[in-house]
């Protein structure tokens, strides 16, 4: 019989390989555009975090959906996929 997973515990089996650099970044200048706020509440990782009118990324376990790009545009983000051979492998549970 398979067991139901909740999110988190499907997301804990998935692995990933830092990179050199973080593939993401929030531009310089930009951590207070409020449309960071839409990829506080969107981001499934969960990887935004708003503190003191100001937004900070912590890149680690990030899924590589691209919905912080969709949500915030290049305006505010430097958006790429990770080097080869690092980032996310997805373990379906
Ligand atoms: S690409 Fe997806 S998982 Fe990664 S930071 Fe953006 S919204 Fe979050």
């Amino acid at each position: 019989m398979n067991e139901v997973l909740g999110l988190k515990a499907k997301l804990g089996l998935d692995v990933f390989k830092p990179d050199r650099e973080p593939h993401i970044r929030i531009r310089q200048g930009r951590e207070s555009d409020p449309r960071l706020r839409l990829a506080v509440r969107a981001c499934p990782a969960g990887l935004y975090t708003e503190a003191g009118g100001s937004v900070e990324l912590s890149i680690d376990g990030c899924l590589e959906c691209g919905t912080c790009l969709l949500a915030c545009g290049p305006e505010v983000l430097e958006w790429d996929y990770p080097n080869g051979g690092a980032g996310v492998q997805f373990r379906f549970g």
